[in-house]
């Protein structure tokens, strides 16, 4: 415990806070990250999540492991190979860079909710 003894020390002198951030002993800035986007790997989101890759999947009516409809416009349009997501083993297609990028950030998030 002695590494606390500094630490402690430069808190109760008055530095200023750029001596506190410049300082190796201080840990306090890595905060886990609070509010994270991604959905929590529950049995039931993994669940919903085949599922909502099967009806993705089922959408553009074959069931061949590659979702040809663009999940970005809930599979309204036609997605494009260079486009593409890889997702459990699933291949999804966008049909756009703007729509490959939005769908990326939360694609399980989106699989979830098309499972309902
Ligand atoms: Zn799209």
């Amino acid at each position: 415990m002695l590494f606390v003894l500094p630490f402690l020390i430069a808190c109760g002198g008055g530095v200023s806070a750029d001596a506190v951030t410049n300082s190796p002993t201080n840990s306090a800035g890595a905060k886990p990250p609070a509010a994270a986007p991604t959905p929590a790997n529950s049995p039931e989101d993994i669940a919903k999540l085949a599922e909502g890759l099967k009806i993705a999947d089922a959408a553009d009516g074959a069931e061949d492991k590659v979702v040809h409809k663009c999940l970005g416009c809930a599979l309204g349009m036609s997605g494009k190979a260079e486009h593409s997501l890889d997702v459990d083993g699933t291949t999804l297609h966008m049909c756009s860079v703007g729509c490959k990028t939005a769908v990326s950030k939360d694609v399980k998030a989106r699989l979830i909710e098309l499972a309902g």
